[in-house]
């Protein structure tokens, strides 16, 4: 099933700023797409019109689903509140009765191997437990379509590949779509099927490269 649809795609802010155009982009169910280039090529604005946040101007854009989960770099918990308080607050704040947010949030933490830290406090996890924790938050959306703001942006490189490696088993085994924003060619090279290079302002994609899945990845 298609989940994100792009055809010539454009976008122009308020202000002025052609940020893209000409962007022809899909992703399906089980695909996972990332995008790399300079600052300033349209990347996040790119993001932005996958999650909503943003409106195209040109062209045409379909999407597939309304289950989208944001995970961004910063991980943007709420310090006061557990882990197992911040995995659960978007299901909350979506209306999700109790009981069942509770049992989404306990299958989201033991998913990414958080157990036993449902009680601990922001300021006592690593920067790749938080990461987990605002990862898990967004799975308790159950979402077909994940989006990834540089997660790894602030995290150390063994830290970096161990998230890395459990994404990709994550994503094998749950059929999501994802569209990834990194600067590492390498990193969108290892986790991602397809890799999408754009450039220039405005900014356009003027690469998309399929990953073999022969391809070793270690
Ligand atoms: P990237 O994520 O690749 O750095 P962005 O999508 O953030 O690129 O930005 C693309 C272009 O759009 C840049 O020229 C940027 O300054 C401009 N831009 C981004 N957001 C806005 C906005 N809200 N209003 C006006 N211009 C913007
Ligand atoms: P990861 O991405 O696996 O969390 P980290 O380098 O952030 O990588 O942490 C490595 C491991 O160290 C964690 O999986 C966890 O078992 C342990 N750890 C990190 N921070 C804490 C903490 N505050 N309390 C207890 N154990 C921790």
């Amino acid at each position: 099933a298609e989940i994100l649809g792009f055809s010539d795609v454009g976008v122009t802010y308020p202000n002025g700023t052609r940020a893209l155009e000409g962007v022809d982009l899909r992703v399906g169910a089980g695909e996972f797409v990332s995008v790399v280039g300079p600052s300033g090529c349209g990347k996040s604005t790119l993001l932005g019109l996958a999650s909503g946040l943003a409106q195209h101007t040109d062209g045409y854009m379909q999407t597939g689903t309304d289950r989208v989960g944001y995970v961004f770099q910063d991980a943007t918990l709420l310090p006061w509140r557990t882990v197992a308080q911040n995995v659960e607050m978007l299901a909350e704040l979506d209306g999700i009765g109790k009981a069942e947010r509770r049992r989404r949030a306990q299958e989201a933490i033991d998913l990414v191997g958080l157990s036993g830290f449902e009680q601990s406090l922001p300021r006592e996890l690593s920067g790749g437990m938080k990461m987990r924790v605002s990862l898990a938050r967004s799975l308790t959306l159950e979402p077909e379509l994940f989006l990834f703001d540089e997660p790894f942006g602030a995290l150390d490189e063994i830290t970096r590949q161990r998230l890395g490696d459990e994404l990709l088993g994550l994503f094998a085994a749950k059929r999501f779509a994802g569209l990834f924003i990194t600067h590492s060619v390498s990193e969108a090279v290892y986790l991602s099927t397809r890799v999408v290079v754009m450039s220039g302002r405005p900014g356009r994609i003027i690469h998309s490269v399929e990953v073999p899945f022969d391809v070793p990845r270690d």
